[in-house]
């Protein structure tokens, strides 16, 4: 029986609760050394001390704070500790932070401009800001016929790149009728599973999507994609969106994108480019030779929410002529509609992705920008190159180690001399070792481990004690 007014968290419990949270954060990251990177539970094991049912009564704010100390955090691998150098950087940083809880305060659903104009109007705002900031086409800004839209992640844009495509191709007969079968799409065979995915649910089939091959760098070669989209030609199929990769998962390889582009204006096909990681480099004039060629594509996707200090999620997505994307993903059921749509006026972004619903992700992405400045995450991307590029020329000069690719941005892949048995056991005990977690791939058929660098408190005492970690655990194994 209920007993009280509300159930609610009255406002001033709220504002104590509040800054509780906002202290155990700051706590969390001031002691973040003393955690072991790489989570060490057993399956099954936060579960088991999880009450069966949900409370019948409600409970206090400190019980909950008290359980993720107690209970969540031993089964957290801490991804902003600056030992961590697995997977790529999943970053976040203070003002990222603090745009969360805002956009949380606020919790509008931005779906249509009407809907909250600052949502929709601030993200357009800043996906412009950051189309100059890294030096990408004009084309993808909002005032020509492209225009860019926060994603939920690169997988989301590329999915949406493909439906594009899709249907630029086929004149919106999909949309209406479905596939035929015929449909072709290309990749690397370095891409990352989104591409694959993508092609699954995009109804293209991942029969219809061709891996080209790649050259000793691990960089698609354009005579192959070139050959390939001839034979499917050839065989009466319908080749139509290429996926090229500006630093790929696996070795962070840089596709030739000016090269591709030849390839895909030969032809006529939907270019995508997928920097999901690298593409940050970009803020910095040096690194912009990445993206050489990127005037031509189609699209173009990047992360900020992985090397950009915006904790995910936060995809930047741009098409060079938004209304491919808007065809492909548009219906206007009758209570949407509005005065403001009716009039072309505005952008409604629920018609560039797809979902419905949309949170407010540009505030957080616009308080990072403003907080560094560009100058300030420049620095911040140096340093992280600067700290992989030492790494590397530690690993050339060792005895002991050998580097697999020679990368000049900030993921160093090497091995063991000794072999694939012995770089295992070495990177599985830097790991157990809880002060460094790094994650290993494979290279022409050989195990390979991946030194990623992006971390937003990473510092070069970091990379020094993760080296002699691994030298030392080479003098055992080695
Ligand atoms: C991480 C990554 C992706 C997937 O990113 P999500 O945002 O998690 O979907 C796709 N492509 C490349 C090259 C990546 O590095």
């Amino acid at each position: 029986m209920k007993n009280k007014e509300s159930y609610h968290m009255d406002l001033e419990t709220f504002r104590q609760n509040g800054h509780a949270a906002v202290d155990w954060v700051v706590d969390y990251l001031k002691n973040i050394e003393s955690y072991p990177v790489l989570s060490q539970v057993k399956p099954g094991d936060i579960r088991k001390q999880l009450p069966v049912c949900a409370p019948g009564q409600g409970e206090s704010f400190e019980a909950m704070l008290k359980d993720v100390q107690e209970i969540v955090l031993p089964g957290i691998t801490h991804w902003q500790s600056p030992g961590f150098f697995a997977f790529f950087p999943g970053n976040s940083s203070a003002p990222a932070i603090l745009g969360e809880i805002l956009s949380a305060g606020l919790s509008v659903q931005g779906m249509l401009w009407a809907t909250s104009p600052a949502c929709t109007e601030v993200e357009t705002h800043v996906m412009d800001w950051l189309v100059k900031m890294l030096g990408l086409p004009e084309k993808f800004m909002s005032h020509t016929e492209g225009g860019g839209v926060i994603q939920h992640s690169a997988s989301d844009a590329t999915l949406c790149a493909l439906l594009a495509a899709r249907e630029r191709v086929s004149n919106g007969e999909v949309n209406k009728k479905g596939g035929n079968g015929k449909l072709i799409a290309y990749t690397s065979a370095q891409a990352h599973s989104s591409i694959e995915k993508g092609c699954m649910i995009a109804g293209i089939g991942t029969e219809n999507l061709r891996l080209i091959d790649v050259d000793e760098n691990f960089r698609m070669r354009p005579e192959a994609l070139d050959a390939q989209i001839q034979k499917d030609k050839a065989d009466g199929l319908i080749p139509f969106f290429v996926c090229t990769c500006v630093g790929t998962t696996s070795s962070l390889a840089l596709d030739p994108v000016a090269e591709m582009v030849r390839v895909t204006k030969k032809y006529g096909l939907w270019l995508h480019v997928d920097a999901a990681m690298a593409g940050t480099a970009a803020i910095c004039p040096e690194f912009r030779f990445i993206n050489e060629g990127v005037e031509d594509a189609d699209s173009y996707t990047f992360n900020p929410h992985k090397w950009m200090f915006t904790n995910f999620d936060c995809n930047a997505f741009y098409v060079a002529d938004r209304s491919a994307l808007i065809n492909a993903l548009s219906i206007l059921p009758e209570y949407l509609k509005n005065e403001a749509t009716n009039a072309g006026a505005v952008f409604d972004y629920r018609d560039w992705h797809i979902p419905l619903g949309r949170r407010f992700r540009a505030l957080k992405l616009w308080f990072v920008i403003r907080h560094y400045g560009v100058e300030g995450l420049q620095y911040h991307i140096r340093q992280h190159v600067d700290m992989a590029q030492q790494f590397k020329q530690w690993v050339i000069d060792s005895d002991a180690f050998e580097l697999v690719v020679d990368n000049p941005l900030n993921l160093i892949c090497f091995r063991h001399k000794d072999g694939d048995e012995v770089s295992e056991s070495i990177m599985a005990e830097v790991n157990q070792s809880g002060e460094a977690y790094m994650t290993h791939t494979k290279l022409n058929g050989l195990y390979t481990i991946r030194m990623s660098i992006g971390q937003t408190r990473t510092e070069m005492r970091h990379v020094e004690k993760a080296w002699q970690l691994l030298k030392e655990a080479s003098d055992r194994f080695g």
